[in-house]
């Protein structure tokens, strides 16, 4: 496939101070882009400079919401290497996403070589500082320019990359996590599978109310029931309920994180024994009060493990292994990332090396 290359004339400045770089703030120099359309399919693939994207007042994703996007990260490694971490889990998922939402496919090889393609042209933005990264920001959307409800006849494919900070700055610190009983994330049947924005937009409101309320993220109980536990704000979740290792299923209203899938293998490797079934809130509850609950975490991309040290549900509250990080949540944070930064060997073949 043709990727046609427009680079930019002016190039910005790499940031000096890369403790400051945060999420999601500061972008590349370029950005790739594709257009689909029932009747051409994907075409006209560019990496073009980096800048305002012109859409049709009319355009789907305005209107319906019909969005579907991606986060992985390329890292500077040890060796020099610039690689990324399973990239093709995400090819897939985002394949999947597309299917839920109506939206085209992309040949697994061709995206895989769009993402090699704008990673190696914008490789001097990867930062160099431990813990840092290159966010890369895969996302699809339905462009029809007119308001009828449908499935799309038009799509635009884009990647946008941002350099990031180091998620635990100050250290890992535990984090505080409210039960939330009101809204739900998803519903089976729905997108939760999927990663789309809509998903994001329904789950907005439960983590503005918690973080008032001095809590970090909110713990999403299953739609349906409301009793079994699915997710910890937007990352999947783990515990640790005497000596076993237990993760909600993938029911179809959880996200199928590669990071929790990641953390499975390893755990099992390990010789764990790992439980991916439905946990309800009662048993965690009653875990958290007879201490048989040791260790409790939210996994993902962007924090890689993320401690859960404080439960609030039905105003009580629960501290989980006191306060501090617990052993395998430790382990894994460790593992993980040093298979990413290529500080340990990767017998699993999980670092994709682009250049
Ligand atoms: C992206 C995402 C995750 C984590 O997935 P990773 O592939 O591990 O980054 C978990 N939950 C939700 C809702 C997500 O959108």
């Amino acid at each position: 496939m043709e990727i046609k290359i427009t680079k930019t004339t002016a190039p910005k400045a790499k940031p000096e101070d890369e403790s400051k770089l945060g999420f999601g703030r500061i972008f590349t120099d370029h950005m790739f882009l594709m257009d689909y359309s029932n009747e051409e399919g994907w075409h006209d693939a560019r990496i073009v400079p980096f800048g305002p994207l012109p859409i049709h007042p009319a355009s789907t994703v305005l209107h319906y919401g019909v969005e579907i996007f991606e986060g992985l990260k390329a890292y500077r490694k040890q060796n020099g290497e610039i690689a990324m971490f399973r990239p093709i889990e995400n090819i897939r998922r985002m394949n999947n996403s597309a299917e839920r939402l109506c939206l085209p496919q992309i040949d697994e090889d061709v995206a895989m070589e769009i993402l090699d393609t704008i990673v190696e042209l914008e490789k001097d933005w990867v930062p160099h500082s431990d813990g840092t990264s290159l966010y890369i920001r895969p996302y699809m959307f339905g462009n029809d320019p007119h308001l009828g409800v449908h499935a799309v006849h038009n799509a635009t494919y884009a990647i946008i990359c941002s350099p990031v900070g180091a998620y635990y700055a100050e250290g890992i610190n535990p984090v505080k996590i409210a039960i939330e009983s009101e809204d739900v994330r998803a519903v089976k049947g729905g997108t939760g599978y999927a990663k789309c924005g809509g998903n994001y937009a329904a789950s907005l409101r439960a983590g503005e109310k918690a973080e008032q309320k001095g809590f970090t993220q909110v713990l999403w109980l299953d739609g349906v029931h409301r009793k079994y536990i699915e997710e910890v704000g937007s990352m999947n979740v783990m515990f640790k309920i005497n000596g076993e290792i237990v993760t909600p299923e993938l029911t179809g209203s959880v996200l199928p994180g590669i990071t929790r899938k990641s953390c499975v293998e390893l755990l099992k490797e390990k010789g764990y024994k790992v439980s991916e079934r439905l946990i309800s809130i009662d048993e965690l509850y009653n875990a958290a009060k007879d201490g048989t609950l040791e260790e409790a975490w939210g996994t993902g991309t962007a924090a890689v493990v993320s401690p859960i040290g404080w439960l609030s549900y039905k105003g009580e509250e629960f501290i989980v292994n006191n306060g501090v990080i617990g052993e395998v949540t430790q382990a894994l944070y460790d593992e993980l990332t040093g298979i990413q930064w290529g500080k340990i060997e990767d017998a699993h073949g999980w670092s994709h090396k682009v250049c």
